[in-house]
């Protein structure tokens, strides 16, 4: 097992008991902002494993740019900044959480501070608090703090530097959590539970029965189930997956948050131009140099996210294009240097140099609104499992998930749900861990075809770009239907005849998760938000403004509404 840290530990919540190497107090499944936020917290009162599919940075935490919204100036207010949310959420937002969230921001953005991060400053600033806001789309006060424009970085350097070296946390990288251990699937005695996670590491190709006390899934979101994504590879919505096939309930996943620009160039996997390219004066253009966003709303560039997404793969669909521009050439190259030196430096890697010609850009998929569906402390229906970040579906975002409030979910319910987990686990200290059978392979054997599983992400990803994407409509919606169910029979087969590998793992979890946003984006009769429908593209709030939950049923193993 490549683990970093202690091998074993002493466990405070059993005084005197001494954990194997696969055992924890606390499992967090993933290291993202959300994961590192709950191990910090989790692990003042008992030990801590942390698992990663990939290297420890790796997630959408680490690539974000813009910022953490909060409420930090004398003319903000919590009420603007829960009006401001709910206004995005377009009417699906859960109102007391939107109210948590807010009220809890600046506590949580200080603790960052306290911890290290070091946001950018107002020039004449006297200590790390005086900080630069920035404005971004929907917010209608400053109050976006960011680290230039790698504020994901930034945060993630200071919450590792936290997590290294702490005496209750280990870190395992490149193990993949498979499936939940829920307590009745092996008999287990008492209420039902979940007890930890099966997880590959990737190393050795062996699965391993990790117990735990308490699980949190903070497995990011599942950009990878489009074509174009500003996701990291890491995103495949394995979190979801997983506590689906677990029966928890999965809410909203109709709601995909499409980033309109993302740098369009056969080598850039998934590299976002951030909206403040925009919020600075940023002109969208077709390949010919003419300029379209007014024709489509009269704030034009600084429309919300989803009309200028909207907008550009209308242009593309309409004129065959294969993406369009985006235009800062006009600015002085000196702020441009100061205010994006990632976005410049990655473009000009690019033979691309944003000072001089327009940047080519096309919309990717950006955001899950939906997920895991849990309370305000980040717990789910099965007990001794929470999920907190872009996993989870708290409420907060609703509908459509306004700019920059992520980052500050992740560190809210990150905590919220540790706190609450710690008392879980006390109450519970006398419980034994119960045994566990390993992993069974069953007749499983290695793959000898990876084409078989490379033809199948590819031809998810392509429909649920084309059909199931921006723009939707009840034919196409039919269409990415038909097809996932033959994925998905395919996938159950071949799942059961190959040894797990991460490749396997993550298109299982991609075509659970194509399944249920066609699933949801299906039931809505309507278009709101981030779901936009040509055969019904109003609003209803009469017969529709409710959450989508949807949970696996017992006999057809298919989405069903809870
Ligand atoms: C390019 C980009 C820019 C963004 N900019 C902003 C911004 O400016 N402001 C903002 O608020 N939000 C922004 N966002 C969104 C925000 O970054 C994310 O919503 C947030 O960071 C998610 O944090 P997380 O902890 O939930 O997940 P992540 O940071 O994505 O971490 C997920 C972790 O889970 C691990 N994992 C996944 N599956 C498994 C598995 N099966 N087993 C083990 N480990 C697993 C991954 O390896 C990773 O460590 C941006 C997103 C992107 C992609």
């Amino acid at each position: 097992m490549q683990v970093r840290g202690r091998t074993s530990c002493r466990s405070p919540a059993r005084p005197g008991a001494e954990l194997s190497v696969a055992d924890a107090d606390f499992l967090v499944v993933g290291s993202g902002i959300a994961g590192l936020s709950f191990a910090l917290e989790a692990a003042r009162f008992g030990s801590v494993a942390v698992v990663t599919k990939d290297r420890v940075p790796e997630g959408s935490s680490h690539y974000a740019q813009g910022g953490i919204a909060s409420v930090w100036s004398p003319d903000d207010s919590f009420a603007a900044h829960a009006a401001d949310t709910e206004e995005a959420g377009a009417g699906l937002c859960d109102p007391e959480t939107v109210a948590l969230v807010v009220r809890e921001g600046p506590e949580r953005v200080r603790d960052m501070i306290a911890l290290g991060t070091r946001f950018s400053l107002r020039p004449d600033a006297e200590d790390a608090y005086d900080v630069d806001l920035g404005l971004e789309g929907g917010h209608s006060r400053r109050r976006i703090l960011h680290a230039l424009d790698a504020t994901g970085r930034e945060m993630m350097r200071a919450l590792l530097a936290a997590v290294a070296g702490h005496p209750s946390i280990r870190i395992l990288e490149q193990h993949v959590a498979v499936d939940l251990l829920v307590g009745s699937k092996f008999g287990v005695p008492g209420p039902e539970r979940c007890w930890g996670a099966y997880l590959l590491d990737r190393a050795t190709g062996t699965v391993e029965t990790f117990r735990a006390r308490a699980t949190l899934l903070a497995t990011g979101g599942a950009g990878k189930v489009y074509l174009y994504t500003s996701n990291p590879d890491v995103a495949s919505g394995d979190g979801v997956a997983i506590a689906y096939r677990a029966g928890v309930p999965i809410g909203n996943m109709e709601f995909i948050q499409f980033h309109p620009t993302c740098l369009y160039h056969p080598l850039a996997k998934s590299f976002l131009i951030s909206e403040t390219v925009r919020g600075e004066g940023g002109i969208l253009r077709r390949p010919d140099g003419s300029t379209f966003m007014s024709t489509y709303d009269p704030r034009a560039e600084l429309a919300p996210r989803d009309i200028v997404a909207r907008a550009i793969d209308h242009e593309m669909k309409l004129h065959g294009f294969d993406n369009v521009f985006l235009d800062v050439s006009h600015h002085d190259a000196t702020f441009l240097e100061e205010r994006f030196p990632t976005i410049l430096a990655r473009c000009r890697s690019y033979g691309i140099d944003p000072t001089r010609e327009p940047i080519p850009v096309v919309p990717a998929a950006h955001y899950t609104c939906g997920g895991v569906v849990t309370d305000r402390d980040g717990r789910t229906p099965l007990d001794g499992l929470y999920a907190a970040g872009e996993v989870a579906m708290t409420g907060l975002h609703g509908a459509n998930r306004l700019a920059s409030n992520s980052l500050l979910e992740g560190l809210v319910f990150g905590r919220r749900a540790a706190l609450h987990a710690v008392g879980f686990v006390g109450e519970r200290r006398t419980d034994e861990l119960p045994e566990l059978p390993p992993w069974n392979p069953g007749r499983a054997r290695d793959t000898d075809e990876s084409v078989l599983i490379s033809q199948n992400w590819d031809e998810i990803r392509r429909f649920m770009w084309n059909y199931v994407g921006i723009v939707r409509s009840d034919h196409r919606l039919q269409r990415a239907r038909v097809r996932i169910d033959l994925v998905l029979a395919e996938i159950e087969r071949d799942y059961w005849d190959f040894l797990p590998t991460s490749d396997l793992l993550e298109l299982r979890n991609i075509a659970t998760v194509a399944d249920l946003i066609i699933a949801s984006a299906s039931l809505r009769r309507e278009s709101r938000g981030l779901h936009f429908n040509l055969d019904c593209p109003a609003r209803d709030d009469a017969r529709w403004k409710h959450d989508t939950i949807l949970v696996r049923d017992s006999v057809t193993h298919r989405p069903r509404p809870a």
